[in-house]
């Protein structure tokens, strides 16, 4: 076990020596099967983003998981994949903690691990260590006799959560009621709405009917080109940032862009804004990567002065401006292992990827920019309890926490999946 990169003996380190602010909440220190038993998101980032109605809650799991030490954990989860061998492929995000990814055969992002998926139709099952709408994106491109598992039903994620399906048809019928359907003398439709990859099955599905696309973090660029050839105007989900921050980069003005807020009527805009718009941005964000701030960046830079500053594209836009670089979590791990030279980076993405490059890349100076342990809520619901229960589950013949997505949504979000393909991302 690589324990330098492990964020749970971090976090109890600094319990035992009672720097307790040096970590978001003490709740981190907490199981997941308590926290599960309670309303919210979780401690962590997203602890106080409002958890929608709808969003899954896990049921118990067996005691003797729960009980179970991490050793204890580590050798059943070896055992249970030995057994299973490619009956299972199991795939782990660069969030998630290191006593999860070290059991993944992939680690990676979440379309790279959808990928992944995608390239072993031999296994039966899929244990997708991330979060809800990783393993949706997930059943989308795997075979129909595939299960895919999330080992927590509960791992959701709150930016996801931003647009629901309901928000998102609202938005969509008063835009039609400005702008009507019909394309302009270009052939070009009044709106066409681009989702990032981090949003329900439903929201993708809403894009495959309405002529709009898929986008991920590292293709954000090539898709928004692609909308702009066939539409007047982009309406970009759930993530403000990332629209934001790719919209600015192709040289579309902030006043372009202005903010949907699904409570409102027009999101809160007046008509001749929507009309000018070029870009709408619906109003979500990832709580992890808003913590990062210019602030974090100067200090950073008074104390290693050579540092090199590089953000995810969810940051705010100040805090893109002030870092060095942007790029998805691809374009970071690609950056340090291209290094050639022993660097200093400061990162502003989520801390477990961060400590896994610290562990990985020792000729590095690597660390977080925010200096307050702080991981994703929602991917730290997966722990390696659930993982050892849903295999020795199927050892059992059991398929327990499968995500299924209906026919009738998974249909139509594969076309905005394939249309994204299509566009040939730079991934
Ligand atoms: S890091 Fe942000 S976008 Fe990713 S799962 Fe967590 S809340 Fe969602």
């Amino acid at each position: 076990m690589t324990t330098t990169a492990s964020i749970e003996l971090t976090l109890k380190d600094i319990s035992a020596t009672g720097a307790n602010d040096d970590m978001c909440t003490t709740e981190l220190l907490d199981a997941p099967w308590d926290v599960d038993e309670r309303p919210g998101y979780g401690p962590g980032s997203s602890m106080a983003d409002p958890i929608p109605a709808s969003a899954p809650r896990q049921g118990d799991i067996p005691d003797e998981f729960k009980q179970a030490s991490p050793e204890e954990l580590d050798a059943r989860i070896r055992a249970a994949k030995a057994t299973l061998g490619d009956r299972v492929v199991m795939l782990g995000h660069h969030y998630q903690r290191v006593e999860v990814v070290e059991h993944a055969d992939y680690i990676g992002d979440s379309f790279m691990l959808a990928r992944a998926a995608q390239n072993h139709p031999e296994a039966e099952a899929i244990v997708f260590c991330g979060v809800h709408f990783m393993a949706e994106t997930a059943d989308l491109l795997s075979k129909p006799e595939q299960s895919v598992i999330l080992p927590n039903l509960a791992a959701g994620c709150s930016m996801a959560d931003m647009a629901s399906i309901d928000q998102v048809e609202d938005c969509w019928e008063q835009l039609a009621e400005i702008f009507g359907t019909g394309p302009d003398a270009d052939g070009r439709v009044p709106v066409v709405p681009v989702t990032y990859m981090n949003s329900s099955a439903a929201i993708k599905g809403f894009c495959g009917r309405n002529g709009g696309i898929v986008c991920t973090s590292s293709n954000a660029e090539v898709v928004l080109e692609w909308a702009f050839e066939r539409g007047q105007r982009v309406l970009f989900f759930p993530d403000q940032h990332l629209g934001r921050n790719t919209a600015v980069n192709m040289g579309i003005s902030l006043d372009e862009m202005p903010l949907w807020n699904p409570a409102r009527p027009l999101g809160n805009n007046d008509e001749q804004t929507l009309t000018d718009a070029r870009v709408i941005l619906w109003q979500g964000f990832c709580s992890v990567h808003k913590r990062f701030t210019p602030a974090q960046i100067d200090k950073a830079r008074a104390d290693h002065p050579d540092v090199r500053v590089i953000v995810h594209p969810e940051c705010p836009r100040e805090t893109v401006e002030a870092a060095d670089e942007s790029g998805s979590t691809a374009y970071i791990t690609k950056a340090i292992a291209e290094a050639t030279e022993p660097t200093t980076f400061a990162i502003g993405t989520e801390i477990n990827l961060v400590q896994r490059l610290a562990a990985e890349h020792p000729q590095h100076e690597i660390f977080c920019l925010d200096p307050v342990i702080c991981p994703c809520s929602t991917m730290y619901r997966i722990h390696p309890g659930y993982i050892a229960w849903v295999l020795e589950s199927l050892i059992d013949g059991q398929v327990v926490n499968q995500i299924s997505v209906d026919a009738e949504v998974a249909d139509p979000a594969r076309v905005s999946l394939e249309r994204m393909l299509a566009a040939k991302p730079r991934i």
